[in-house]
Parts: C-alpha cells; sequence; structure tokens
C-alpha cells in the first residue's frame, strides 16, 4: 500500500525511530525534473513541506529557500546510477555505523539480508562527507543492492517509495544490531550460497521483499 509520507515526516520518522541523532541524515524523492531533498543543518522537528529543495541531478537547484543536503551528490549519483530508485534514505544510525567504523559490511548471517537485494550488505570505503567520491563509492557498493554501509559514516537505503526506503533502513539497522550481538557471542553461522539464493527466489515470488516482514 502506497503512503503519502514526504520528506519531512520520514525525517521525523528516522529521529522518532532513534536512527539519527541531531541533524545528521537525510532524505530524497525522484521526481520528473531530478529530485527532492531535505535540507542542510535543519533538525527534523522544524521540517516541513516547505523546507525541501528541488533541483537536477547535476546540482541546479529548482526552488526552495534552504541549502539542500550536503550529500546531495550522493543522492544524484545514486538515482542516475539505480533507475529503480524512486527515493534514497541516508542515517547515522548506531549499530551500522559502528560496524561501518570497523570497515564491515553485513554478511548472510541471517536470511533478512536478502531484503537488501544479494547475499550481503557491503560497505563502501571511506570518503569525506559531501564529496563525489563519497557518490561514486556509494553507487559502487549498492551495485545489485538497495542498501549498503557508509565506512566510518553511516548506511544509505534506497526504495520504490519513501516508506519502502526508510522501512529498509530500519531492516538495516535491526540487521547491524543483530549481527554486532552474534559477533559478541561467539561469531554467527553464515548461510550458504545455496541457502541465500533459496531466499531470495521465495522474496521474488511474493514481489518487493523489503515490504515483506516475514
Ligand atoms: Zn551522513
Amino acid at each position: 500500500m502506497e503512503s503519502s509520507l514526504d520528506l519531512a515526516g520520514c525525517m521525523q520518522r528516522i529521529a522518532a525511530a532513534g536512527l539519527s541523532a541531531g541533524t545528521s541524515g537525510n532524505a530524497s524523492l525522484r521526481t520528473p525534473e531530478g529530485m527532492r531533498i531535505t535540507p542542510s543543518g535543519v533538525a527534523p522537528a522544524m521540517l516541513d513541506a516547505r523546507s525541501d529543495v528541488a533541483m537536477r541531478l547535476d546540482g541546479t537547484v529548482l526552488a526552495g529557500r534552504l541549502e539542500p543536503s550536503s550529500e546531495w551528490r550522493m543522492h544524484a549519483a545514486i538515482y542516475a546510477a539505480h533507475p529503480d530508485a524512486a527515493a534514497i534514505v541516508h542515517c547515522h544510525s548506531r549499530h551500522a555505523t559502528a560496524l561501518a567504523c570497523c570497515g564491515r559490511g553485513i554478511p548472510a548471517f541471517h536470511y533478512m539480508v536478502a531484503v537488501a537485494g544479494g547475499a550481503d550488505i557491503r560497505c563502501a570505503p571511506y570518503a569525506l562527507f559531501g564529496s563525489e567520491e563519497l557518490a561514486q563509492h556509494a553507487v559502487s557498493a549498492l551495485e545489485g543492492r538497495r542498501a549498503c554501509l557508509l565506512g566510518n559514516h553511516g548506511q544509505i537505503a534506497t526504495g520504490h517509495s519513501l516508506e519502502s526506503a526508510l522501512s529498509l533502513a530500519i531492516e538495516v539497522e535491526e540487521l547491524a544490531a543483530q549481527y554486532l550481538l552474534a559477533l559478541s557471542a561467539g561469531g554467527p553461522r553464515h548461510l550458504d550460497d545455496e541457502q541465500m539464493r533459496e531466499v531470495m527466489e521465495r522474496f521474488a515470488g511474493y514481489g518487493q521483499p523489503q515490504e515483506r516482514g516475514a
């Protein structure tokens, strides 16, 4: 079921879910002209529809009274490289960021890892926030995936709607927390390629796996 979640509402949900503190994190929606993105440096509670910034993917601002998120290049590069992505959520959620600070992605330790589109969730190498280098690292780590971790930074999730991108970001954070716990309990048993292939086949039979909470 499609929702009418807007960018401000999405950021407020991220904050309420404890996925980001302060003004970190941002979200965007693809538009015919390019994208609408949250502004730079505004606390979620202060956002509303008037704070959105409309831009082309080349960085040209079309409408908005505030500066766009400093991560607009990363959002733009992902829309350019991933035609299926209609919405993007980026946050510094605690457990996903802790793993990313160790340069670790999330391997096939639980079948729900496949919710991001493959047998693992990669961690992109570190690059300066807001840089084109970070944008390209994110695009590479998202190849064949709907989410990835960003080294020494956080996580990013895509979807066919803001609701689905937000839902995936929440799932990635939960998987990161479970993986960290499993590591601290002696290390998880990993599922093999055949087991993950079965999961992905089953997910494919149910449409968008990120909408399911199986
Ligand atoms: Zn960030």
